[in-house]
């Protein structure tokens, strides 16, 4: 599946970039979900683990200057993972709130398409 999407690069760590904002999630364009981390520098110490653990979507660049990640493609980020965020040992990745995504479930009837594909795959 992923190796349909576009190849963008390779990362300094050998890792293929892929262009995961051209997928849509539930069928919603990927880059109109603002699901992706702010790195807080007043608290990052640059330790590396979310730049190293991202690696499949690759969504941070490391600043080599500065010794700290950098969000560069935001969409590559799996909509409402935080697995970087609960690696973080001083807590500086943010994301939006739960409401937020509460707000797009919502908004696109995502329990009804849920419900749709487990009738279709008669699982109730
Ligand atoms: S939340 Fe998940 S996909 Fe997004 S940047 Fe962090 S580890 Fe990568
Ligand atoms: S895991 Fe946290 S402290 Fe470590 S580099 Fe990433 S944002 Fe900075």
């Amino acid at each position: 599946m992923s190796e349909e999407l576009p190849i963008i690069g390779k990362d300094p760590l050998g890792r293929i970039i892929r262009d995961w904002s051209v997928k849509p999630w539930w069928g919603i364009d990927r880059k109109k979900i603002e699901w992706y981390p702010k790195v807080n520098y007043d608290k990052c110490i640059g330790c590396g683990v979310c730049y190293i653990t991202c690696a499949n979507r690759v969504v941070f660049d490391w600043d080599k200057e500065k010794k700290k990640p950098v969000v560069a493609r935001p969409y590559n980020c799996v909509v409402a993972c935080t697995t970087c965020k609960m690696l973080c040992p001083v807590d500086a990745l943010e994301f939006p709130d739960k409401e937020y995504m509460e707000k797009i479930i919502k908004e696109h009837k995502i329990l009804v398409k849920a419900k749709e594909i487990l009738k279709k795959h008669d699982l109730i």
